[in-house]
């Protein structure tokens, strides 16, 4: 199992409860929303194949990468309306956020 870690609290999330939790995405900048059920700070991710990144979003794609994991299973494909992902082989999809 693979985390990723709130950067406000620390507090620990396996990429797949983000994956399955997500409050939406930006696909046209592979970026995926999630909101710290601890701190409620929003965590952003920048999402690549076999990697994701928590931003610091400072505008349209503009942002700072606090911290990236690598994750040998991840992959991604972007359409208009979802960003989708597979981690070990499964498939998700996030919708993009209005
Ligand atoms: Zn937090």
């Amino acid at each position: 199992m693979e985390y990723i870690f709130c950067e406000n609290c620390k507090t620990k999330y396996p990429i797949i409860d983000i994956l399955d939790n997500a409050n939406g995405s930006s696909p046209g900048e592979s970026i995926l929303f999630f909101e710290c059920k601890k701190c409620k700070k929003q965590i952003i991710l920048y999402l690549e194949k076999n990697r994701v990144s928590v931003i610091n979003y400072l505008a349209e794609s503009n942002w700072e990468i606090l911290k990236a994991y690598v994750f040998q299973t991840f992959d991604i494909r972007v359409d208009p309306e979802y960003l989708h992902c597979w981690y070990n082989n499964k498939h998700y999809e996030v919708k993009k956020r209005n």
